[in-house]
């Protein structure tokens, strides 16, 4: 993607809870102590050079929860601040649709990061339309409504948009009821089926690689030999690798690159941080850019699909980047927050 690699990969992710972040003196003890970031609003993130990093943490003591006119301003900031601020942009309009990011943001390694069941409960309270969105491509939406629930969040199953949806939705819009050759898990095979697809080995329209933890030399073989027959190649998501607590997996990203290297190929991905899959949530829920946020741990794939599909952008320090990383990109989120739990104001 032309930008420098971030020293993290997602499997080594920090636990959930565990905020990274270089504080002012005596804001990091308070952290460590247990006191919410919402009290600590004002307080500048900085780069471990001392830069400031983006605004303030953010978010409304809980105490004075803002009106709902007003729900979506950012906390005035000090004229007496002279840090120069490397991005501090409140959102232009009311966010009246959310996307979210589910690893890394919700849920981290199985586990609920604090805050998150709550965001989820108030965004279902507002009525206000949202979708919880992930690369992962092997699991059905019921799949993970179910894992999901496991962890305490209770989201619809119609609130999920997964990378095979997103994939299964793009080929019925270019070729409705053609044929694939597909490697992947139910999650994809399912989309497929129901968008109208036909499953073959022979002669298809597209090979289809979405992720596993069965990749199969028969089946990568079958895959490069499809291509090398005129099969136009498509993949689910680029992740190169994928986290669990053992380390890390090869992901779908990694596979695609074995049958480029074999065909001469490339893939066209769907998945993040093509804004193609956040256009596609979008219009799953008829909801407008510019009054659409996404809340995303990664900035190389959230932050960016985001950004290039016109939305505004929380980036939150519970995942894969850390505070230290986000001065390192050629863009930036349109806001940076220790954990969803600050974004709780919102709603
Ligand atoms: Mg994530």
């Amino acid at each position: 993607m032309g930008l420098a690699e971030p020293r993290r990969s997602a499997n080594v992710a920090r636990p959930a809870g565990q905020v990274r972040l270089t504080l002012q003196p005596g804001v990091r003890l308070a952290l460590l102590a247990g006191v919410r970031p919402a009290l600590l609003v004002g307080v500048p993130l900085v780069t471990p050079a001392g830069r400031r990093l983006i605004g303030s943490i953010t978010g409304v003591d809980d105490r004075t929860p803002p009106s709902r006119d007003d729900s979506f301003a950012r906390p005035p900031r000090s004229s007496s601040d002279p840090s120069p601020l490397v991005g501090d942009r409140p959102p232009r309009l009311p966010i009246e649709s959310w996307l979210t990011d589910m690893d890394g943001v919700l849920i981290h390694e199985g586990s609920l990061i604090p805050g998150a069941d709550e965001f989820v409960r108030r965004l279902v309270a507002s009525g206000r339309s949202f979708l919880v969105l992930t690369n992962n491509s092997i699991y059905t939406p019921r799949d993970l409504r179910a894992r999901l629930a496991h962890t305490g969040i209770d989201v619809p199953e119609s609130a999920i948009w997964t990378s095979a949806l997103a994939t299964a939705r793009f080929l019925d819009s270019q070729r409705p009821a053609g044929s694939a050759f597909v490697i992947g898990e139910a999650g994809l095979t399912t989309a497929l089926h129901e968008v109208g697809y036909t499953l073959t080995e022979s002669d298809p329209d597209y090979v289809v690689l979405g992720e596993t933890r069965n990749y199969s030399f028969e089946a990568i073989t079958r895959a490069i030999r499809l291509i090398n027959n005129g099969a136009r190649f498509i993949c689910t998501n680029p992740d190169a690798t994928g986290p669990s607590r053992e380390g890390a997996l090869p992901a779908a990203g990694s596979v695609a690159a074995l049958i480029t290297k074999a065909t001469g190929v490339k893939p066209y991905f769907v998945g993040k941080p093509n804004p193609l899959m956040m256009r596609e949530a979008l219009n799953r829920i008829s909801a407008h850019s510019e009054t659409s946020a996404i809340v995303g741990d990664r900035m190389d794939t959230d932050v960016l699909g985001g950004l290039e599909a016109g939305l505004y952008t929380f980036l939150v320090l519970t995942g894969v980047t850390t505070a230290e990383e986000v001065d390192r990109y050629p863009y930036l989120p349109s806001q940076v927050v220790p954990s969803i739990a600050d974004l709780l104001d919102y709603l």
